[in-house]
């Protein structure tokens, strides 16, 4: 895994101050849209464990505290991209 990680707001800091919560899924129903119950188990509990290049929601608990969007190679560990998950959120980005 990359060693350093450039936060949108802190700058370079190292990956042990960041937490992992897992990859953004890209299954899930957009809020208010009705869906029946299988819908909601697959959005929640069936992930697809992808290798190689991926979006994961990472929190920087020891700096700003704020989730970001890592997107990363997890067979390589490069890592390609990082961005304010709220930003991305308001831009119209849902994942
Ligand atoms: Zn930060």
């Amino acid at each position: 895994m990359a060693s350093l990680i450039h936060c949108p707001h802190c700058g370079m800091r190292p990956k042990e101050e960041f937490t992992i919560r897992g990859a953004v899924p890209d299954n899930r129903p957009v809020w208010g849209t009705p869906i029946d119950d299988p819908q909601w188990f697959d959005s929640v509990y069936m992930r697809a464990n992808p290798r190689g290049r991926l979006r994961e929601h990472w929190y920087h608990g020891a700096g700003c505290g704020r989730w970001l969007i890592v997107e990363r190679d997890n067979l390589s560990h490069a890592v390609h991209d990082v961005a304010d998950a709220q930003t991305r959120a308001l831009a119209g980005d849902r994942t």
